[in-house]
């Protein structure tokens, strides 16, 4: 999955950092999340207990404006009338709104004064409980309760009054305004400080509601009941400051006691609610924070990390694909890096390396062009494994084989495989040879393959190891010695013709003079003997032998020195032929030769050695005549080739032509068919025509006729004739 580099370190750092970092966030956001949560409860803790103390005061300060009433000088009096104590209620209702109405009774429970009810004057209310309480403890707040005559739940406050003696002549009794209290609790709630909306309800031990948010008063709705707690829930969570959440409704109540003391004795709760999304909602943006600044941190680390692996990674990039450019061969220009020193370092040994290399590879290149391009077959194959690892191009000419069918091969392979290379090997004795000692072995050797005969000189040697995981090589190297050893014999050859020639010539020399005085005498023995006699016939006999043994004698001066004339000439060559030809035409018509001229005008003028030239073409055509005893057709051909600078002339007669083993004894001396030949014609010919560097070759057919086709390359270099 995480192949390169940069994708593992990429991995490695990020996981690190999103482990640490979810880490550490967690740990932080639990902590603070506690601390939050604490400082949460407490201010809705010390809000809902402000509160109560609050209502506390409320109904402290309640209670103490009904004492400040019965202190009322007027009311105290007890001989005061009725109606001035009437109106000293009606302005303390009107100057105190939590007080609904006030009625005073005597201390027999007797209704005295009632703001409102004027029914209820007379009327005994001894038996009622704050009437009791008021006359035992002086002030009384009674609990909530559901009033048969107001027919709603109502609150009652009484406070004794006592004369100026301290004796105490009746009772105040109030009704407290339900809807004052809960619009002052609603008030409070409301303060501009609390930005939650809350709901306060004030419930006694009994659950019954004495405010509610939309402040109706309804005794029929429990807040036990609705809230499904107890009064034991609720004062086990005051004691413990705990918060109740309400599954039902999701909301979330603290609950605090409204203080009790000497009169107000009743067992309020005050609970503040708030709905559960609002009292977390700090916990929420706490979250969302932490989960924001842990993404910020991660991209911004991300991206420093990308940043990083970049400048650790781009270096390497870069020199790995230097190194794979280098690898298959592409040019490589030095790197230049600045980075870090260990990839500088790197980067400068790597340009160091390139450069050698390079310098390597141009030894390299160097070494196997050499190998190539030398006339040496050089061969080299391991000792072990006899697998051959050079083979050059002269090898290939030599034996024949591409290269690529060798490399890689064992010794074996291949002497399977080519039979000419099994030869090679064998009658070259390779094998035999290596297990020798000695070190390096020279020898000639000669190999006839397909009837034809080569010379090699051949050297082994064994290479020693140049890398330790190398085996030790063998080398061969093959030099071709046929064309020197043919050189050598043609050399051998014409130094042998050329003292036999230098001999022949002075015997033919000396020969002639002789002969030249033999044949007059015969000569005059002949014309003086008239007679047609025996002798006169022995005569002629000894004067034809001695007009061959001339002829031998001046072809074979002629052959001796066939460099008599030696002028390098501007010769043109038609006009040779024709001025031959010329000659020729009287012994063509009595012979019934019909010589025919086929000569190509464009033929230049060009430097040769003119009268050579004239004599070759003489014996040949010589030769076509004898070849042509009954007559036939002589053709002389010229032709210019324009492309090779070449000229050829070809020599065709439809003689008797010649077998296969005439032709192939045409270069020897002294070989003829003819009773009367010297067997010297072509010899000479072969012998001027490869002097000029030109070629004289011939194809006949028997019973057909002969052509001989010479060709001459007229840019050639001068003609400097060696005195043979
Ligand atoms: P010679 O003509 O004296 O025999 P050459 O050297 O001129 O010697 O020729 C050698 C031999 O080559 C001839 O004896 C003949 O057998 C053969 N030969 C040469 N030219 C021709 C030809 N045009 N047609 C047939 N045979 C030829
Ligand atoms: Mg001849």
């Amino acid at each position: 999955m995480v192949k390169t580099l940069r994708s593992k370190l990429l991995f490695i750092f990020l996981s690190i950092i999103f482990l640490s970092l979810s880490f550490i966030g967690y740990i932080s956001y639990q902590s603070q999340k506690e601390v939050l949560m604490k400082q949460l409860e407490n201010s809705f803790f010390l809000f809902s207990d402000s509160l109560a103390a609050n209502i506390d005061q409320f109904i402290t300060e309640t209670v103490i404006d009904l004492s400040y009433l019965a202190e009322n000088p007027i009311i105290k009096d007890p001989n005061s009338n009725l109606k001035a104590i009437k109106s000293q209620f009606l302005r303390f209702t009107k100057l105190y709104a939590p007080f609904d109405n006030v009625t005073f009774v005597d201390m027999d429970g007797i209704v005295k004064v009632d703001l409102l009810d004027h029914s209820l004057i007379g009327q005994d209310l001894s038996d009622r409980r704050w009437f009791m309480k008021a006359k035992a403890y002086d002030r009384y707040f009674s609990d909530v309760f559901y009033s048969k005559f107001s027919n709603k739940p109502i609150l009652v406050i009484a406070a004794i009054v006592k004369d100026n003696n301290d004796q105490p002549i009746g009772v105040l009794r109030s009704v407290f305004d339900l809807e004052v209290l809960g619009n002052y609790i609603y008030n409070s709630t409301l303060q501009p400080k609390t930005d939650k909306s809350y709901n306060t309800f004030l419930f006694n031990d009994d659950g019954v509601i004495i405010s509610r948010p939309d402040r109706k008063i309804d005794t029929q709705v429990n807040y036990f009941n609705k809230n499904n707690v107890d009064i034991g829930y609720i004062k086990e969570m005051v004691k413990n400051k705990q918060i109740y959440v309400n599954k039902n409704t999701e909301e979330v109540s603290a609950f605090s006691k409204i203080q009790t003391g000497t009169v107000f004795k009743n067992n309020w709760y005050l609970a503040v609610s708030v709905s559960k999304s609002e009292f977390f909602a700090p916990l929420d943006t706490l979250l969302f924070q932490y989960i924001f600044y842990m993404i910020l941190s991660f991209l911004v680390t991300t991206l420093a990390i990308v940043k990083f692996s970049n400048y650790l990674i781009d270096p390497i990039t870069k020199l790995v694909v230097a190194t794979s450019d280098l690898a298959v061969g592409r040019k490589q220009n030095p790197i230049t890096l600045n980075s870090y020193s260990e990839i500088n370092q790197l980067s400068e040994k790597y340009n160091y390396m390139i450069e050698q290399v390079e310098k390597r590879e141009e030894e390299h290149k160097k070494t196997s062009l050499i190998l190539e391009s030398t006339s040496n077959g050089i061969m080299a194959f391991d000792k072990e494994k006899m697998v051959i690892t050079t083979f050059n191009k002269t090898c290939e000419t030599i034996f024949h084989i591409p290269k690529d069918k060798v490399l890689e091969k064992t010794v074996s392979q291949v002497v399977n495989n080519y039979p000419a290379f099994k030869v090679f090997i064998e009658q070259a004795n390779i094998m035999e040879r290596i297990s020798k000692n000695s070190n390096p072995q020279f020898w000639e050797f000669q190999l006839s393959l397909n009837g034809k005969t080569s010379y090699f000189h051949l050297v082994l040697k064994e290479l020693p190891k140049h890398n330790q995981n190398k085996e030790a090589e063998i080398l061969v190297i093959i030099r071709d010695l046929s064309e020197q050893k043919i050189m050598e014999n043609e050399i051998l050859r014409t130094e042998k013709l050329k003292v036999i020639g230098e001999l022949a010539a002075s015997f033919a020399h000396e020969i002639r003079n002789p002969l030249t005085t033999i044949r007059g005498f015969i000569q005059l023995l002949d014309i003086s003997n008239d007679n047609h006699t025996k002798e006169q016939k022995y005569y002629k006999i000894i004067l034809q032998e001695i007009d061959r043994i001339n002829g031998i004698v001046t072809d074979l001066m002629c052959m001796a020195k066939p460099n008599g004339d030696q002028q390098f000439i501007l010769t043109n060559l038609n006009q040779i032929i024709e001025d031959i030809t010329l000659l020729y035409d009287g012994q063509g018509s009595l012979n019934k030769v019909l010589i025919e001229k086929e000569l190509d005008h464009s033929v230049p003028l060009f430097f040769t050695y003119g009268s050579k030239l004239k004599q070759v073409f003489i014996n040949l055509i010589k030769n076509a005549f004898e070849a042509m005893p009954n007559g036939g057709t002589l053709t002389i051909k010229t032709i210019y080739i324009k492309e090779e600078s070449s000229v050829e002339i070809s020599i065709a007669d439809t003689g008797i032509g010649m077998d296969q083993q005439t032709i192939a004894n045409l270069r020897k001396l002294f070989f003829t068919t003819k009773s009367s030949g010297t067997g010297l014609g072509l010899p000479m010919c072969y012998m001027i025509i490869e002097d000029m560097d030109g070629s004289l070759t011939v194809s006949s057919k028997v019973g057909k006729g002969t052509t001989f086709t010479i060709k001459l390359y007229i840019n050639s270099a001068p003609y400097h004739s060696q005195d043979i």
